[in-house]
């Protein structure tokens, strides 16, 4: 089972995550937690030079590659030899962030961002996508300033990242659960676990 969290900036997705993650473990499940970009040895320098704010005028082409190519790498080193033992997998962002901040926010072609994707990915396609969703006013103001290359982006450009995080949701949501972020913590840990609990193997 492959589970991802998706979310803007201070959405509390990586809360979420973590929280499953015990709860699963919990229960005696085996979970790799993972996140993008920059869990594998070329995935930290990737993240390293995309979240440099010296790098602020990468072009939005390199970038997509950048975040694809992090991806690439974290699907076969990291998130298939899981999938294929057995393991439940818990990634805190994955292909919808590129959709929502390459796609969106850089104003790429969305289709030509969600191609490179495919490829990237060799069409891996998460059973369940979980949206934190918070207003950008809302995740900016939690993170409490700390900005990196694409924090430090203007307000509009989170909330075009917000809105197509929400219609990707709204295109399948067979494969989405979409919370509220400004939800109390737990409450929106439950709702995630009632979710979850329908598709657990047995
Ligand atoms: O989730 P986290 O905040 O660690 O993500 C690192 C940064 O990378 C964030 O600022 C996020 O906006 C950015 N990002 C991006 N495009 C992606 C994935 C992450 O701009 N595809
Ligand atoms: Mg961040």
């Amino acid at each position: 089972v492959f589970i991802a969290f998706e979310g803007g900036e201070g959405s509390g997705k990586t809360t979420q995550s973590r929280l499953l993650a015990i709860w699963l473990r919990d229960q005696g499940f085996d979970v790799v937690q993972t996140r993008e970009p920059g869990s594998t040895k070329v995935g930290m320098r990737l993240r390293a030079i995309l979240l440099d704010a010296a790098e602020k005028g990468l072009s939005p082409r390199a970038e997509a590659l950048m975040y694809a190519a992090d991806r690439a790498e974290h699907v076969e080193k990291v998130i298939r030899p899981a999938l294929e033992r057995g393991a439940l997998v818990i990634t805190d962002r994955y292909v919808d962030s590129s959709l929502a901040y390459q796609g969106a926010g850089r104003a790429l072609d969305p289709a030509d961002v969600a191609e490179v994707n495919a490829w990237a990915t060799s069409e891996l396609v998460p059973h369940l996508t979980v949206l934190i969703d918070t207003p950008p006013s809302v995740g900016l103001t939690r993170l409490g300033g700390a900005a990196d290359r694409i924090e430090s982006e203007p307000l509009e450009f989170h909330e075009r990242v917000r809105n197509e995080f929400r219609s990707l949701a709204g295109a399948a949501p067979e494969r989405y659960l979409v919370v509220d972020g400004t939800l109390p913590l737990d409450e929106i840990s439950r709702t995630v676990q009632d979710r979850v609990r329908e598709i657990l193997p047995d």
